[in-house]
């Protein structure tokens, strides 16, 4: 018996019911560096708008450079996990600068912010706890959840009334932790973090909020969530990402109270028994986390493409979901329209994607419009330009 023929079947199945359901994802090649700009493979230049790019740095000259140098001055990769021989004197300086930055008290790197929310659980909660979960929190906040044993609670997304009737069921156990997305990557919502605050003072609780899409975004200058709500400082646990604002490249973090964070470096699986981040990364952040310091202009250049775009889609009579970030999803309701509608932008010359049903609540389709600070105001014109001639031509504006 061939083991694999059966099991080939079955995948061949599976695959084929992905594809039928119109689910199967096709990957677009980028033949360019990723940038406002972005050449695909069929040689089209287009305007990119579906990027996490937010502050224009993953083709950053400076950044670049700092990566080549870093990698100059400390080689390629580090061959080790942290604990063995992978701790160069740039790890400790970039988990400093991100310390910084949030205004907390140390910080913990990892591979990705996806292995800093798988390992940030279960070294620090058992069966005696409680973790608290908004329903539309990331994927890598509930497979981190699924591996600790502490009791789970889930609050529709946002809704605080909800979340306070979790709280009072779950007075019960030894410690309870909040936990939520900072911005909502389908909605661009942004939680509200004053408010869980607030319930977790009244219900002895703490704070995990991940930064991941609101960090270099949200607050006045960029320090996410906490600077926009003033709780620098008061939040126990952050994660972000170095994937998105940050440069785009790879790497995650979890920043805060100075025990957890020393626990997680003892106890945290991802941390313990995956690679350190090379140099070259660590290098190009220590850069952009300098830089940052030194300058908002960035993150106030972000602020204003987004209002800018808002504005000039409003007026053009699109129904748009409510944001305080550099995401704007630009309801539509239809999931073959969304994707209709991305395709003909597409051959305008704007990229942006389509998301339907299970991404989004059903009915709810939509496309996701994200700014950057290197977008040009003639490049936001050229977009609202473009999603007005397809959605009068597609009958979603009059
Ligand atoms: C993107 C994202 C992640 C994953 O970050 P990576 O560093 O790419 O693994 C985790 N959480 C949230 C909320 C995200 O948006």
């Amino acid at each position: 018996m061939n083991a694999y023929l059966n099991f080939q079947k079955h995948l061949a199945n599976e695959l084929l019911a992905i594809q039928s359901a119109g689910l199967y994802k096709e990957e677009r090649w980028i033949v360019s560096p990723q940038s406002v700009k972005i050449r695909l493979q069929s040689g089209q230049e287009v305007l990119n708008f579906c990027a996490n790019n937010y502050l224009g740095l993953s083709d950053d000259a400076e950044l670049i450079d700092a990566a080549i140098q870093a990698m100059k001055d400390r080689g390629y990769g580090m061959s080790s996990v942290r604990f063995i021989c992978g701790t160069q004197d740039l790890h400790k300086e970039l988990e400093a600068c991100i310390a910084r930055f949030f205004g907390t008290e140390d910080t913990i790197l990892y591979a990705a912010c996806f292995d800093a929310n798988g390992g940030v659980f279960e070294p620090l909660l058992t069966e005696e706890d409680a973790i608290i979960s908004d329903s539309l929190n990331h994927a890598s906040i509930i497979d981190g959840v699924r591996l600790c044993k502490a009791v789970r609670y889930r609050y529709a997304n946002a809704n605080m009334s909800d979340l306070e009737t979790q709280l009072q069921a779950a007075q019960a156990q030894r410690f309870r932790l909040i936990v939520t997305d900072g911005v909502f990557s389908m909605d661009g919502n942004v939680a509200p973090v004053d408010e869980i605050y607030a319930l977790a003072q009244k219900y002895d609780a703490m704070v995990m909020v991940d930064e991941s899409h609101s960090a270099g975004v949200v607050g006045k200058t960029g320090r996410g969530t906490t600077e926009l709500f003033n709780l620098r400082g008061k939040i126990e646990i952050l994660t972000g990402t170095l994937g998105k604002a940050f440069g785009g490249a790879i790497g995650g973090f979890t920043t805060g109270k100075k025990e957890i964070v020393d626990l997680l470096r003892q106890r945290s699986r991802p941390y313990l028994f995956s690679n350190s981040l090379p140099p070259s990364v660590v290098g190009a952040a220590i850069h952009t986390f300098c830089r940052l310091e030194q300058s908002s202009e960035l993150q106030e250049k972000l602020r204003g493409n987004a209002a800018f775009f808002v504005q000039k889609m409003q007026d053009a009579g699109f129904d748009l979901k409510p944001t305080q970030s550099a995401i704007c999803a630009v309801m539509l309701y239809d999931a073959k329209l969304s994707q209709e509608m991305a395709a003909q932008l597409l051959s305008e010359g704007i990229y942006v994607t389509g998301f339907y049903y299970p991404v989004v609540p059903k009915d709810q389709a939509r496309i996701r419009v994200q700014l950057s600070a290197a977008h040009e105001k003639e490049d936001l014109d050229q977009c609202v330009n473009a999603f007005v001639k397809i959605g009068k031509k597609l009958g979603v504006l009059k």
